[in-house]
């Protein structure tokens, strides 16, 4: 085989071209050195302070998809893998915080959204808009498409009457992406995707939820009640909101994949520095050969998960299948983030229960993976059926 053969290979799963790199490093820049003296803060006041969204949104990790024309980054969706990896990587709140804002939100616009409603919302979302995303409810979160909140046609406008639950994002949201049904005999073909504004009449932001993690991000029930919304402020079709729900949402989950690898490689981080420094039987504990091969087994499995997220963010850009990886990315991050954060917890010996240490809230946070966006149990009924083990 001659050099030049070699020359032509396809890169390594892993290596980034330039752009991404330069991205990927800036971002985590950003969030060593504006982020980390702020995560303690934040995690106990259960608030990101207005400001640091700011920061975000000048840095430009808030519009990542939207074309430049409208004020955006207009980079591509493994950029927002990226920039949700290093975020998380510090604080995977702030991970969420984007990741909603990119992946789901911004996604959902670009996908459904008619010239009118791109013009009118992505150059505010690029610049100073938070933006949510509100499916669940009280009766519906697995079986999303049993929601009750109902969608009245009055004229030209629709009346939306219910109650939304566990919405990421409503403390700071601008603009909001509600799933309501026009039709309840219609099943999931009743259901419809509207574009509210904050300052809606009858559109209210209600009670935040006290979490056992991520507490810094946001989570708030949302209260409609007879809010009038125009037609012009439908998301894709009358009717056609599950659709818009399941497509936004498949490719949503390659981002909370993204938030996991970025909190199991910070809770990695740290447990590295950690046992390196603290000394137990006259020398550093990571000398020990067991706790070597229980930090050399954590970055293995983060290895693994982070080339399934790639390759799900990738292939996905690519607009190549990509249903099955993204369910398969997100189900084994969220676990290995999990693994990886008690692991940090069990390194740290006592240090690691107590809250002057980072990695107690890294495994609380690390539990938020195997519930939103599709719980594990879902997303292995997901890769099942991708299997053709469901008639
Ligand atoms: C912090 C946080 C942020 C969130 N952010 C948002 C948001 O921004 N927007 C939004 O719309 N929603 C959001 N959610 C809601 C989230 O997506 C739901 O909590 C999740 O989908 C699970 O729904 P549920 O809580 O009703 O649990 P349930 O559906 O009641 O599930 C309970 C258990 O039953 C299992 N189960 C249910 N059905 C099946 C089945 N068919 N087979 C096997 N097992 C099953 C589940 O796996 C789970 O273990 C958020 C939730 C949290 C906690």
């Amino acid at each position: 085989m001659s050099d030049q053969s070699a020359a032509v290979l396809p890169p390594a799963l892993t290596s980034l071209p330039e752009d991404e790199q330069l991205f990927a490093e800036s971002v985590y820049q950003f969030a060593d050195r504006e982020i980390r003296p702020r995560v303690r803060e934040m995690d106990d006041a259960a608030k990101i302070p207005a400001e640091l969204v700011g920061r975000l949104f000048a840095l430009g990790v808030m519009g990542i998809e939207i074309p430049e024309a409208l004020g955006g980054s207009g980079g591509r969706f493994f950029h927002s893998v990226l920039a949700v990896e290093a975020l998380s990587r510090v604080d995977p709140s702030i991970g969420v915080l984007v990741d909603v804002q990119n992946t789901l939100v911004i996604n959902a616009l670009l996908k459904w959204g008619n010239d009118d409603q791109r013009r009118r919302y992505l150059p505010r979302l690029a610049t100073d808009m938070v933006g949510a995303y509100a499916l669940s409810e009280a009766g519906s979160g697995s079986d999303a498409f049993a929601l009750s909140t109902r969608a009245a046609e009055e004229g030209t406008d629709f009346v939306l009457t219910g109650r939304k639950l566990w919405i990421t994002n409503s403390q700071e949201a601008g603009l909001f992406i509600v799933f309501a049904t026009v039709n309840p005999a219609a099943g999931h073909r009743g259901i419809t995707a509207f574009l509210i504004e904050r300052d809606r009449p009858g559109f209210n932001v209600g009670r935040k939820e006290d979490k056992l993690g991520i507490r810094a991000s946001s989570t708030c029930e949302l209260v409609l009640d007879g809010c009038r919304v125009p037609r012009a402020n439908v998301l894709g079709e009358v009717g056609k909101g599950y659709k818009t729900a399941i497509e936004t949402l498949n490719e949503g989950r390659i981002g909370i994949g993204a938030q996991m690898i970025g909190l199991a490689q910070g809770a990695l981080d740290h447990t590295i520095s950690y046992t390196r420094e603290r000394r137990q039987f006259g020398k550093a504990i990571s000398q020990f050969q067991a706790v070597q091969h229980q930090i050399a087994r954590a970055a293995t499995e983060l290895h693994a998960s982070r080339l399934m997220v790639y390759e799900a963010a990738r292939l996905r850009d690519q607009g190549r299948p990509f249903l099955n990886e993204a369910a398969m990315c997100k189900i084994y991050a969220s676990e290995v983030a999990e693994r990886v954060a008690s692991l940090a917890v069990n390194l740290f010996g006592g240090n690691g229960f107590v809250k002057d240490y980072p990695v107690e809230k890294l495994f609380r946070d690390a539990k938020i993976g195997q519930i939103y966006e599709g719980t594990s149990n879902l997303q292995l009924e997901t890769i099942a059926k991708g299997l053709g083990l469901k008639s």
